[in-house]
């Protein structure tokens, strides 16, 4: 594939270079919404993607598989990649350009520079994954610096990260609104994620209590008891800023979720 490929009506660019040209000629007066994910889009991701189409002129997805991010080498050798499905799912919605660039561009510095926090990144995903926020902080400003959006869309679903992402652009002073997007789930009320299309059918049965117990009016102790009993080895479930977290494993596979603790009042 060329490194600028029009398919349909989204133009695939993974060449760095490329883009910041591309870039410097989009009209300044358009509004730019921009969707940062890493692939193997699905529904969730297409609620942010349609949010975003709807609220500005262009939108620009990034798909990329940000390595320094993933504390775990297999989780990221194994994270799931459907890129032609993904730009179906991009020329559904009406997305103008998918940024894929390719780790040697994208981190030129090999992460010699990276951001961190030392408050809200040290809790739940950031005490059970090393290293992981400085990841994710560092390559969602490299991306906020190449595609300069207007507005850049966010999913509840990973509500600590989009929690971090907000204080990062008021601690830089960057010029964009962070817009979050509810969690979509599925019939079951399993949060859509890209990992989950590695369950078997037996694990799926197993993950479905996750959103049920974590939405239950049980107290956390009783909640971690009950997943373990279920089949899940829980690595934390915690109350914070009005809502309750929680990641599990089924398996290899980890999943997290979080709801308002104002819906947690239903009978498990
Ligand atoms: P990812 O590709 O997992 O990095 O996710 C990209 C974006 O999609 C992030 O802002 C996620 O929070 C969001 N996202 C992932 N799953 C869901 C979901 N089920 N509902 C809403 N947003 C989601």
């Amino acid at each position: 594939m060329h490194a600028s490929q029009a398919m349909n009506t989204v133009t695939v660019i993974s060449s760095i270079s490329d883009w910041v040209k591309l870039r410097k000629q989009f009209d300044a007066k358009k509004t730019i919404g921009f969707v940062p994910t890493m692939g193997n889009l699905h529904q969730g991701h297409q609620s942010l993607c349609e949010k975003a189409r709807q609220e500005n002129d262009l939108t620009i997805i990034s798909i990329f598989v940000n390595p320094t991010q993933f504390n775990n080498r297999d989780d990221f050798t194994n994270y799931p990649k459907s890129f032609d499905k993904d730009i179906a799912l991009a020329n559904k919605v009406g997305i103008n350009y998918i940024l894929a660039p390719n780790y040697t561009d994208l981190y030129a510095d090999n992460y010699a520079y990276k951001i961190t926090e030392t408050d809200l990144s040290c809790l739940m995903e950031g005490q059970h994954r090393p290293g992981h926020f400085a990841g994710v902080l560092t390559v969602v400003m490299k991306l906020f610096m190449l595609v300069r959006p207007t507005k850049a869309y966010f999913g509840e679903k990973d509500w600590q990260q989009m929690q971090l992402i907000k204080n990062m652009t008021k601690a830089f002073h960057c010029d964009l609104d962070i817009v979050s997007c509810p969690t979509i789930r599925d019939k079951n009320g399993l949060a859509l994620s890209s990992r989950n299309s590695r369950l078997s059918e037996e694990q799926y049965q197993v993950a479905i209590n996750f959103p049920k117990l974590l939405a239950s009016n049980k107290t956390p102790a009783e909640i971690k008891q009950l997943l373990e009993q279920a089949g899940m080895a829980v690595d934390y479930i915690e109350e914070f800023a009005e809502r309750r977290f929680g990641a599990v494993k089924i398996g290899q596979i980890r999943l997290i979720d979080n709801v308002e603790m104002k819906q947690c009042l239903l009978q498990f």
